[in-house]
């Protein structure tokens, strides 16, 4: 990793250039894959045709994008092996559906020098490379350093728009799919300090006992938020988000964004919306969600525990395990105040 933080501070790019771009085929040239010691360990103990194996994935163009600046280091999942918690002394991973996403580049352009940004926005290499991101985020969590992770996957099969739909087992297949795959998410979790995990509201998914169990299995009161998409962005359109975190600060940062405030009729009507433009976060909530992380890592703030105002909910309680709480009428009657 140590070349690649030293290519980072001597081919950094201006803040203003924080657009991914194409690694270069001199900086492809330029990759090593590992640190010297695993390196060195790996000549102890291979075969020699663990050793060629080795130099395949050496070769690999593995790299789908990766940018450096002075500030962050930003790295698809498929190089996490490449890393070394020793370089850095934060932690911020991206589980996404989004392409290119609007949360990393917030993260790169806004967090402190010293942070790995970890990208991982396509859902096969979750599963490619979950060993290797638990691996990194173990590395981390011994070495005491702080993590935070967001979690948002595809979520079509949920989506109220499905009741339009008749395809029973494409539905069924879409569930299991989201499911298999937030499952290998929530193994994650014992080793972040912090996380966060979204989906549509209106999403059929959050009312799935699986989805559910999976939430409390982090042992952790749950704290949760909704974000208007009519307050966060341009489009006016009627989409909630919601929000659950372990950390009532990264939910209390979307409070303001909770409530609709258009007038009558203003969002615009179904059939005039980009929908694919709306899959993106918009930047205003990435920027909040991002300012809060940054705040609870400078000033330490681990351990806050809410004492109102009361600006988010407790979704679920480890006090009352039975009770999750996952609309928004049940969890007005549970302030944040009450964890
Ligand atoms: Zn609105």
């Amino acid at each position: 990793m140590k070349h690649l933080v030293a290519m980072g501070f001597h081919e950094a790019p201006e803040m203003s250039e924080v657009m991914p771009e194409k690694i270069s085929s001199k900086a492809q040239s330029a990759k090593k894959p590992k640190g010297e010691n695993k390196i060195q360990q790996q000549a102890v103990s291979s075969t020699e045709k663990d050793v060629a194996k080795e130099r395949d994935r050496i070769l690999m163009p593995a790299v789908v994008f990766s940018y450096f600046s002075k500030e962050c280091v930003l790295i698809e999942a498929c190089e996490i092996s490449n890393v070394s918690c020793h370089d850095f002394a934060y932690l911020v991973l991206e589980i996404g559906c989004e392409s290119s996403s609007h949360l990393t580049k917030t993260a790169f352009k806004d967090l402190k020098r010293g942070t790995l940004i970890v990208c991982c926005t396509e859902p096969s290499h979750l599963e490619e490379y979950w060993k290797d991101i638990k691996i990194c985020l173990q590395d981390f969590k011994k070495a005491m350093k702080p993590s935070y992770m967001h979690i948002s996957l595809p979520c079509t099969g949920g989506s109220s728009l499905q009741r339009l739909s008749k395809n029973e087992d494409l539905k069924a297949e879409s569930m299991q799919e989201f499911l298999r795959l937030i499952g290998f998410c929530f193994e994650l979790i014992p080793h972040v300090l912090l996380w966060s995990f979204e989906l549509p509201k209106r999403n059929q998914y959050w009312t799935r006992t699986e989805l559910q169990e999976l939430l409390k299995c982090s042992k952790q009161p749950l704290y949760s938020q909704f974000g208007q998409y009519c307050q966060l962005d341009a489009e006016p359109i009627s989409k909630i988000l919601q929000f659950v975190s372990n950390h009532p600060l990264i939910v209390q940062s979307l409070a303001c964004f909770s409530v609709c405030s258009c007038d009558d009729g203003r969002h615009k009507h179904f059939n005039e919306i980009n929908w694919t433009n709306t899959e993106r976060y918009p930047w205003k909530l990435c920027g909040c969600l991002i300012a809060s992380v940054k705040s609870i890592f400078e000033k330490e703030l681990y351990d806050f525990r809410p004492h109102g105002p009361d600006n988010a909910y407790l979704m679920w309680d480890p006090k009352h395990p039975e009770d999750f709480r996952f609309s928004r009428k049940r969890l007005a009657e549970f302030p944040i105040s009450a964890a």
